[in-house]
């Protein structure tokens, strides 16, 4: 590993006819450096007083004065780094400087003369010599040529192209691998044997260059040109292959944009050029400062190219291209201080060595080879690769015996081969493998059972879910219809209560009334409402009501007719008075006396009469709106007796449907069939009025007759209930609910009898 900083050289160009002279001294005293002194002229337009510095000074490896000739150059500046190159490192020389500096001269040379070869022909030409000499070593060498234009590559070598334009080469894109290596793609390697041939190949590339240049375009001091030497050298019979590159560059034009006094595209190209030189010179800021981690190579294609050149595994040279003619000094004291930056850089090159694996294959095949003759010498065996059938079958058997042998020291000895031995490894993984693949289908055979009873209870709980929903729906929806059942009743005792509050609308019987009640009732239901109301405890009061209504209705209908007789009869005396007056007033105009000015005692009578009738009138108005009093109030008491009717039938229906659901089960078990007397279902009216003495009689528990009594029944309430007059049998039908209503009739009937019995008594026992 070489670790030095990049020489800097600086080179003057010669002066041209017209150009004037800068002051400048190189002072090459100094045994490792020399020193370039810029002196500014004073300028007198200034004034005599000014802050000018007048002397600048550079320190250089090397100062090439304008009288340098190109092989004295060469053999400073390239043939060192040439020497390195072919030593196995990696090399760079590029020429810094403005445009018309030299650098180009520098770097290829002049066309004119054959003594004016710039470094690459002479570095060409010297490694060739070196390699023809050097016959211990064999050697490959390749050449590229990349161009870089407007921050885009162009392959200068390609010989499928004849190029016209700077466009028409193939374009070079930067490729970086894992490694951050740069890889140049599309760029072409062209080997070169000779050195006629490397120079053919650098006359292609600057004829393509020149060619793409035109008047308008001078690309050639727009770009940055890169000409690449690789070389890669092995020992004969050695893997090691060394490989290196050197890079010979000549950099775009370091003038500044303000100075060049460009527009448009070249100012567009100024701006490309400076920036890509800006960005080497940020890399070479970045480079000579300390402890700077991150290094902006990538900013531009030049500097990632040239990345392993500055900062890297390189040896790497520049030569400062000065043009020391007076306009230029201010650009060639830029160019110097770069070139001081520069000279900070530390460069770590290093042996770029690498073993050929193919080389590395060869020696192994020998080196095994030889190994097996050994074998077979000492073993007297010759050993083949593979083993035999046999022997394979012999190794699963005693692998076997060892699997199954259940002694803790049990060994498996297949001898020193270490085929055998390998296999014997790998037939046991095999296994191993196998056996752990079928304890996985069986763990997962299991899991996948738990999940089925896992999904099944889950479907089951939303199954018992979805019942527990539907359930409460149910429940809702029954809650509902009783409610609707409800609200129609009550709108159909709304409607009757309404129906008998008008005078006109009151049924002309009880009858007919209470009918209106059971319309929507069952035949069964209505039958034993029509017993229950008769037999109500309030229809004594009801039916009395009734009876006042009915008789308060026929007085008021009296009063009225006796009403309107009284005002007829006023409207009769009041005509009979104006008649009178008439009378009197056409015999006043007649037969005038003094009499006609008295009161008319005819009239007066008249009067009187219509005072009186007025007065009975009165009285009977007034007797008639007590009545209607009377009326309205018996007509709301009536309406809530019906209600009242209503509700305690619908409660003791209810009631009985539901001591009828428990004594069913008993019922349908009997294997009496409970039996009615026709005549009792056919006429409830009959029955209704008949049965009140024998119901008044009856003990149940004491009747003889209930034994006998055809309707049978175990539950005790029942039978007691029925009384021995109404002993029937009753078919029933088999239909519950037609059922359920007889014998709800049944027990209606027998609890109206009963309640008839008491009252009849009461009344007795006041009577
Ligand atoms: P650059 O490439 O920096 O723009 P060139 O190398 O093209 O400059 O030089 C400009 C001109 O000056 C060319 O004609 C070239 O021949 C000439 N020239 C440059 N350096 C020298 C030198 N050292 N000796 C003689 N002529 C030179
Ligand atoms: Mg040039």
């Amino acid at each position: 590993m070489v670790k030095e900083t990049i020489r800097v050289y600086a080179r003057v160009k010669p002066l041209g006819r017209r150009q004037q002279a800068g002051i400048y001294s190189i002072d090459d005293d100094e045994k490792s450096l020399s020193t370039l002194e810029v002196i500014v002229p004073h300028d007198l337009a200034d004034g005599v007083v000014n802050n000018k510095r007048e002397s600048y000074k550079f320190k250089f490896q090397k100062i090439f004065d304008q009288e340098a000739k190109q092989d004295v150059v060469f053999d400073s500046i390239a043939k060192p780094v040439a020497e390195c190159v072919l030593a196995g490192y990696n090399g760079t020389i590029f020429a810094y400087g403005q445009t018309g500096s030299g650098k180009t001269f520098t770097i290829t040379g002049g066309a004119e003369r054959y003594s004016d070869r710039g470094i690459i022909p002479r570095t060409l030409s010297y490694i060739f010599d070196q390699l023809q000499k050097n016959s211990s070593k064999v050697y490959t060498t390749h050449v590229s040529y990349l161009e870089i234009y407007n921050e885009c590559g162009y392959d200068l070598l390609d010989p499928r192209h004849e190029a016209s334009r700077l466009e028409d080469l193939p374009k070079v894109t930067i490729m970086e691998d894992p490694d951050q290596n740069i890889h140049l793609k599309n760029l072409s390697l062209q080997q070169a044997t000779n050195e006629e041939e490397a120079l053919n190949l650098l006359f292609l590339g600057d004829t393509n260059r020149m060619i793409a240049e035109t008047p308008m375009n001078h690309a050639s001091s727009r770009s940055h040109c890169i000409f690449t030497i690789h070389i890669s050298s092995k020992e004969p019979g050695s893997a090691t292959i060394r490989r290196s590159k050197l890079h010979l560059v000549d950099l775009a034009g370091s003038e500044r944009v303000a100075k060049t006094g460009v527009g448009g595209q070249l100012l567009t190209e100024a701006k490309y050029i400076n920036l890509s030189l800006h960005y080497l010179e940020q890399v070479i800021i970045a480079l000579a400062e300390k402890n700077r981690s991150h290094i902006p190579y990538r900013n531009s294609m030049m500097t990632s190219v040239l990345r392993d050149s500055l900062g890297g595994n390189c040896m790497t040279t520049m030569i400062a291209t000065l043009s020391i003619d007076k306009r230029n000094i201010d650009e060639s004291i830029s160019t110097c201080r770069f070139a001081q930056r520069v000279a900070l850089i530390k460069n770590e090159a290093v042996l770029n060595e690498e073993i050929d694996p193919r080389l590395i294959i060869v020696q192994l095949k020998k080196e095994i080879q030889e190994l097996k003759d050994e074998l077979a010498l000492v073993t007297g065996k010759q050993r083949t690769s593979e083993l035999s059938q046999e022997e394979l079958l012999r190794l699963d058997e005693l692998i076997e015996t060892f699997l199954k042998d259940n002694d803790p020291d049990g060994t498996l000895d297949v001898g020193t081969d270490m085929r055998k031995i390998k296999y014997c490894f790998v037939r046991m993984k095999q296994l191993m493998n196998h056996s752990k693949i079928s304890d996985r289908k069986w763990l997962s055979q299991d899991t996948c059972e738990e999940k089925d009873t896992s999904k099944e209870a889950e479907e089951l709980k939303k199954m018992k879910e979805l019942l527990q929903q539907r359930d409460n729906e149910i429940n809702i929806l029954v809650n509902m219809l009783k409610k609707e059942k409800k609200k129609a009743q009550d709108a159909l005792f709304q409607f009757n209560a309404a129906s008998i509050g008008m005078p006109c609308a009151v049924p002309s019987s009880a009858d007919d009334y209470y009918l209106s009640v059971g319309e929507n009732m069952s035949l069964g239901c209505q039958e034993a409402f029509e017993v229950f109301k008769r037999d109500h405890a309030d229809s004594v009061t009801t039916e009395a009501n009734k009876q006042l209504l009915k008789e308060r209705f026929a007085e008021a209908k009296c009063l009225g007719e006796k009403l309107n007789e009284v005002r007829n009869k006023i409207n009769n005396l009041k005509g009979k008075i104006t008649q009178r007056r008439i009378q009197n007033a056409a015999l006043a105009v007649s037969s005038p006396s003094e009499e006609l000015n008295m009161l008319d005692p005819v009239e007066e009578k008249l009067r009187m009469q219509i005072e009186e009738e007025k007065q009975s009138y009165r009285t009977m108005f007034n007797h008639l709106k007590g009545l209607k009093v009377e009326i309205e109030h018996l007509q709301l008491l009536m309406g809530k007796a019906k209600m009242k009717l209503q509700k305690d039938f619908e409660v003791w229906w209810s009631e009985e449907a539901r001591n009828l659901q428990q004594e069913k089960p008993e019922m349908v078990s009997s294997p009496n069939t409970t039996t009615v007397h026709p005549q009792f279902v056919k006429s409830s009216q009959h029955l209704s009025t008949q049965s009140f003495s024998e119901t008044t009689s009856v003990i149940p528990n004491e009747d003889p007759a209930g034994k006998n009594n055809s309707i049978t029944s175990n539950n005790p309430t029942l039978k007691t209930r029925i009384p021995p007059s109404l002993s029937a049998s009753i078919p029933l039908t088999g239909d519950s609910q037609a059922d359920a209503d007889i014998l709800a009739f049944i027990k209606a009937r027998q609890n109206i009898l009963q309640k008839k019995g008491k009252s009849c008594q009461e009344m007795g026992s006041q009577t």
